[in-house]
């Protein structure tokens, strides 16, 4: 609708919704009036409501059809008729979880089972959802992880394709489980975020990073370091203030922070990402858009973004020296990218090969495991010295 309409109808047919949702929340529930409070928007065009007073199955499923038919009406706004569809996920306490967020992130798992299962709401089914224990028993142990600060970051070196120069690194997560072992990111960073636990997480992440680009400039090493942002940190209303205070608290300037959001998170919210990255770029906070390539969109689509750097995905870098293809989308991108003037690093470079053809097509930077795998901070420092002495000797 946003995108048709319009934000402002959008907006409008938000509140229709809501209404509605209270209107028969309120008269369903006939043992005690709901507060206000018990339906809330969780984000985009998400709600949440409590009922206190069911108390079974039955119930709860029958106030869903009812949601369902309060809904069916067409709903009229400025003068259009918009209909809507919508899916309801249904958990119930204590039975699926004891705990507020782990009833969220079940409810959710329900309301994806209620997309497909054309009833239009689901109630949530254990079976369906396999992973769910390990999933939940990873958010506390994740928690105590970050609290009991086992959780590093590893450093990647940026290198200035033309001059040869260090010049940033990105903060990767490291995860080492007491009991599981090594956690690549992969398995816990979409588990954070489904939770919402990786909102504290993120707080977290920019901490530490920007309190060790503090300890890199102190040693002489000037450079930004980049943080990965995720998706759901943009629902958050205080992601731009966290970024803002952890650089003032570290006495670190704002240009030595890079922001980096995946170009899928840049499509599923596009209204809610150009205000953040606005304010950010107005700020000197720069972003860049990661994985750029993965997520169908055009760079058009990017052209109203005030961002500062695109990172071409490492699925296309790692191949293109054998598949022409790829070759040609890294050489089409670094052109259009520079045309619109928007720095470009290729990600995921692994050899001198690749590293050659870049550097031919003019890309500005390179990261990947041909210049150095991730490091540990200490590591990362004493890499950081040896390149910069032996890079000021080639100059020389
Ligand atoms: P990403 O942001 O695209 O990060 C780059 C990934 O590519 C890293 O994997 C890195 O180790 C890997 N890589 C770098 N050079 C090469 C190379 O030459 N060849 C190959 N094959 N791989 C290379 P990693 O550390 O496993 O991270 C995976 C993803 O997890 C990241 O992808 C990012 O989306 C997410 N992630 C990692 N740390 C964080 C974090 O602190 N916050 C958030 N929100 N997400 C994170
Ligand atoms: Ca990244
Ligand atoms: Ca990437």
């Amino acid at each position: 609708m946003n995108d048709t309409l319009g934000h402002q109808i959008g907006d409008l047919l938000l509140q229709q919704v809501a209404s509605r949702l209270e209107n028969t929340l309120r008269k369903s529930d006939t043992l005690a009036r709901l507060t206000d409070e018990t339906v809330a928007r969780l984000g985009g065009d998400e709600f949440a409501a409590i009922l206190p007073t069911v108390d079974s199955e039955r119930s709860a499923v029958v106030v869903a059809q009812k949601i369902h038919a309060a809904m069916e009406r067409p709903f009229p706004v400025e003068g259009h008729t918009l209909s809507i569809g919508i899916s309801i996920g249904i958990v119930l306490y204590p039975a699926h979880g004891s705990e507020g967020a782990a009833l969220v992130q079940r409810a959710d798992v329900a309301m994806y089972q209620a997309k497909h299962n054309h009833q239009g709401f689901a109630v949530y089914d254990v079976k369906l959802d396999h992973h769910s224990l390990s999933q939940l028993t990873m958010i506390s142990d994740l928690r105590k992880a970050m609290e009991a600060n086992q959780l590093v970051l590893y450093y990647q070196p940026k290198i200035d394709i033309a001059t040869g120069r260090l010049c940033g690194a990105e903060a990767l997560i490291r995860w080492q489980h007491a009991e599981r072992g090594f956690m690549p990111p992969d398995s816990f960073i979409p588990i954070a975020e489904q939770s919402g636990f990786i909102v504290p997480l993120t707080a977290w992440i920019l901490d530490s990073a920007i309190r060790e680009c503090a300890e890199w400039h102190r040693q002489g090493i000037q450079i930004p370091v980049a943080v990965n942002i995720s998706a759901r940190n943009l629902q958050d209303p205080n992601i731009t203030t966290v970024i803002l205070e952890t650089l003032e608290q570290h006495s670190v300037s704002n240009n030595s922070l890079i922001v980096e959001l995946t170009e899928t998170a840049v499509m599923s919210n596009p209204d809610l990402v150009l205000d953040v990255v606005t304010l950010l770029e107005s700020k000197s906070v720069h972003v860049s858009i990661d994985d750029f390539g993965t997520g169908y969109s055009s760079l058009a689509n990017l052209k109203k973004l005030p961002v500062t750097e695109i990172k071409i995905d490492r699925s296309f870098v790692m191949d293109m020296k054998e598949d022409n293809n790829d070759a040609v989308i890294v050489r089409s991108t670094i052109d259009l990218a520079h045309n619109m003037s928007l720095k470009v690093t290729a990600e995921g470079v692994e050899n001198q090969e690749t590293w050659d053809l870049l550097r031919a097509h003019g890309c500005d930077q390179a990261q990947g495991y041909f210049i150095s795998r991730p490091m540990a901070p200490a590591d990362f420092l004493e890499w950081a010295h040896k390149f910069n002495a032996t890079a000021k000797t080639a100059t020389n």
